[in-house]
């Protein structure tokens, strides 16, 4: 199974911000490391140096125990001093254990994370960003190449932070919360003095709380677990779930970047590689496993006249000629690029549920016979597509007006809300910048000025 490595600052930072996933990842079998960077030497109330050292790590070897954690990998840089530690001796840390333990996904704060204020966060995010592609490197620190070691890629990076600047994945942790808030409230003494934080803030305030005097001296599960809950809670709804049900962590997760599509399209499996572990939102089936009596099938009698498309589908169509002409695209819907022909008259019909594209798209589960993207809300996604552009279901649109309507109607910020990463649907092609290119010719076309 594959590796999982967590890059923690200090002892609580990994149950804090990925606990729940980490058990999800442990229950699933992954082996699990957790390297702390720190000795987390002052984080405590009135105990001294060495009895704090003590204290959190017998506590962060408890939390490690309830998430699951395999291995724990002890970097000891004095804590809350990362700022004086030259970035390049961080940094040939990181890709030193990259190389040594190839872990396929790696843990840790975002880079550009949000309102920071802990500058060994700040640190080990920055040194772990640059060791990612720098381990790759056969010219970087070859004192490890003569221990054996050899150039080596993580594959998928999963950013957190107090806010992200772009989450592009929610993992579902409902399951594992308990475990997390246990996790947590296993590093008492670092809670303990998070706790005595707010209470000196409060006394500047002239005020106290007796309930977080309580939980200091006594039990900290109400109060921890009350805070996860709402937080995962918050999480799982900005996902668009039902959080009757789910919760969530959140993540900017990054793997091939913009080249994802095209991987997805023509990578082929290696010999005796591990593999890799499902993703529902990017290890998609990719290959329709339809026949060709079916293939044939799926293509309309009429498809030269008229072509039926869902709300939101009707952006692509602003992109038709540029679409058609995409390896990519020809690769993924070969049947369907051999018979469409787009011209100025072919009328567009505007339909509920799945239209044209969805039958032919690798992202079409035959077996479950529904689209298998994850996208949230995809009737709100349609009806907000058709409601800009004045459009409804039975709409038959000549495809010239139509992508002059579009032209008009949907800017490029637009068009981002829509289709972007940080929108409802994280398109493949608009990943690829194809469709930016269309939209900017249809707006020169007809004399539109960009906005
Ligand atoms: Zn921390």
């Amino acid at each position: 199974m594959q590796t999982a490595m967590i890059i923690s600052p200090h002892a609580d930072d990994a149950a804090a911000f990925c606990g729940a996933t980490i058990a999800k990842f442990a229950n699933e079998g992954w082996h699990i490391i957790l390297v702390r960077v720190t000795d987390d030497r002052k984080d405590s109330i009135g105990l001294t140096i060495e009895e704090t050292i003590a204290k959190n790590t017998e506590e962060l070897h408890n939390a490690a125990k309830i998430l699951g954690v395999n291995e724990i990998i002890e970097l000891g840089f004095e804590t809350d001093m990362l700022a004086d530690v030259p970035l390049g001796k961080l940094r040939e840390r990181m890709v030193y254990l990259f190389r040594k333990y190839k872990p396929y996904a790696v843990f840790t704060f975002d880079p550009f994370g949000l309102y920071e204020n802990n500058q060994d966060h700040v640190r080990v995010a920055q040194a772990v960003d640059e060791a990612l592609w720098v381990s790759c490197f056969d010219k970087h620190y070859p004192e490890h190449f003569a221990e054996g070691l050899e150039p080596f890629s993580v594959c998928e990076r999963w950013y957190f932070a107090r806010q992200l600047p772009n989450v592009t994945h929610y993992e579902e942790i409902a399951g594992t919360i308990e475990r997390k808030i246990d996790a947590v409230c296993a590093h008492r003494e670092m809670m303990r003095n998070t706790i005595n934080q707010y209470q000196l803030q409060l006394k500047t305030w002239g005020k106290q709380v007796a309930w977080l005097q309580e939980s200091k001296e006594g039990n900290l599960k109400p109060l921890v677990g009350m805070f996860l809950q709402e937080q995962a809670k918050a999480l799982a709804e900005a996902a668009g779930w039902d959080t009757e049900m789910y919760l969530a962590e959140a993540y900017r997760m990054e793997r091939f970047g913009g080249l994802e599509p095209l991987f997805q399209m023509m990578a082929e499996p290696l010999e005796n590689a591990t593999p890799a572990p499902a993703r529902v939102e990017l290890d998609q089936p990719h290959e329709t496993k339809v026949d060709e009596k079916q293939q044939a099938h799926l293509i309309p009698v009429d498809i030269h006249e008229r072509v039926r498309l869902m709300g939101h589908h009707h952006l692509c169509a602003g992109a038709f000629d540029e679409l058609l002409e995409l390896p990519v695209f020809q690769l993924g819907y070969a049947s369907l690029v051999e018979h469409l022909k787009p011209n100025p008259d072919l009328i567009v019909e505007t339909v509920y549920g799945y239209g044209l594209f969805c039958y032919h798209c690798g992202y079409f589960s035959q077996e479950e016979g529904r689209c298998t993207t994850g996208w949230k809300n995809k009737i709100a996604k349609d009806v907000a597509v058709l409601d800009h552009l004045g459009l409804k279901p039975g709409s038959q649109t000549r495809l010239e007006d139509l992508q002059k309507l579009l032209a008009e109607k949907v800017p490029y910020e637009k068009l981002e809300e829509f289709c972007g990463p940080g929108g409802e649907g994280k398109c493949e092609m608009y990943a690829l910048g194809v469709c930016q290119k269309a939209y900017s010719g249809l707006r020169k076309k007809y004399g539109i000025e960009s906005k």
